[in-house]
């Protein structure tokens, strides 16, 4: 059995920095901090937000990233510690997002070997620079498999980069800083501020309210607190059966990976990429819920918040179809691809 406790945060605001401009407030997707926003982008107003909600604060830094005087800082408190306001008294102990679960059985040899194989393929013929991750929704009610949860909150795209370097993780709603990418993937609600469009308008995303509310409207979603915990692992340390497999890779890379996935039927893909919510919906929840293979270039969330190369884009495959493009992949390697690398039909150069 697994008890987890909620990580708390302590948001210190520097009173001879703030200018009381409000940003804070308007960017915090869950009511953290009151203060009027009315005078939003208006001259200081001089009074430093105050915190109301310390409790309910998911360590995002979104508060902190848009401060323009770099008056606020979100520090974590470790797991179980009080949450509170700086000079303040501690704030509710709300537990939310704690987790209780029995541990599910090893995987076992034959699959580890398996993902392993696969891992090796694709690093091999593709040169891979990073691992490929194996990335498991574990839904509510099922054994968690027996994967490290980390002491502090992390944006699910953060997991993946950590993940690609080798590092594997669990995360319950408890352990994600994002909560657009959270509530998508179905560990909590929706904050009534990202389900609005609202939240894109102010990060000046989208052109308007409308186009926030459509973006919103035709992104996918899993029901809310339909899925405990979300679980990264290199692809080649699988812990359970991933649903779908993360590669990391240059624009080349991906081109075989989907040449691959047609190898066998010759069909073309039907790509969907926005740069919104990238991690979160193009490379994971798309290929999860249509069984396609997907392609995203990455969004402003996960490109902000990780070391992710400018020269990188991602590729989601669900496990169903990785037999047959581990398999195109192979065939492919053994002619098209060094071929293609050695630049066999470049004109000679005078
Ligand atoms: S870290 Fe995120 S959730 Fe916490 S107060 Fe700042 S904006 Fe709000
Ligand atoms: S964003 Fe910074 S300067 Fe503006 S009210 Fe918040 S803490 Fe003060």
């Amino acid at each position: 059995m697994t008890t987890l406790s909620a990580v708390r945060y302590l948001i210190e605001v520097d009173a001879e920095r703030c200018t009381g401009c409000g940003l804070c407030a308007a960017f915090c997707p869950v009511e953290v901090f009151a203060l009027d926003i009315t005078a939003l982008g208006a001259a200081p107003q001089g009074a430093p937000p105050t915190i109301v909600a310390a409790e309910a604060c998911w360590g995002c830094e979104t508060c902190a990233g848009q401060c323009p005087t770099g008056a606020l800082r979100v520090i974590a408190g470790g797991a179980g510690a009080p949450a509170g306001a700086a000079g303040g008294a501690p704030a509710g102990a709300s537990d939310h997002g704690a987790m209780q679960q029995d541990k599910a059985a090893p995987l076992p040899a034959d699959r580890v070997a398996l993902f392993a194989d696969w891992a090796t393929t694709l690093k091999d013929v593709l040169q891979l620079r990073w691992e490929p991750v194996a990335i498991s929704l574990i839904p509510v009610g099922e054994a968690l498999p027996d994967v490290p949860v980390p002491d502090e909150r992390l944006r699910y795209c953060q997991s993946l980069m950590a993940a690609r370097r080798g590092v594997s993780l669990m995360m319950p709603a408890a352990r994600h800083a994002c909560p657009d990418g959270t509530s998508i993937l179905g560990l909590t609600e929706m904050p009534p501020k990202l389900a609005s469009g609202e939240l894109y308008l102010l990060f000046r995303k989208l052109h308007s309210i409308e186009a926030a509310r459509r973006m919103v409207h035709e992104r996918p979603c899993l029901p809310p607190r339909s899925i405990e915990a979300t679980v990264v692992t290199p692809l080649a340390q699988a812990a359970c059966e991933p649903h779908v497999v993360a590669v990391f890779v240059q624009p080349e890379q991906a081109m075989w990976l989907l040449m691959s996935s047609s190898y066998y039927t010759g069909h073309r893909h039907d790509l969907h990429a926005s740069g919104y919510n990238a991690q979160c919906v193009e490379t994971t929840l798309l290929p999860y819920q249509s069984g396609k293979i997907n392609v995203s270039f990455g969004c402003y969330g996960c490109r902000a918040a990780s070391d992710i190369g400018d020269d990188l884009m991602f590729v989601g495959i669900p496990t169903a179809l990785m037999p047959e493009v581990v398999r195109g992949l192979v065939e492919l390697g053994s002619k098209a691809i060094p071929q293609s690398r050695a630049k066999i039909y470049l004109p000679p150069m005078r």
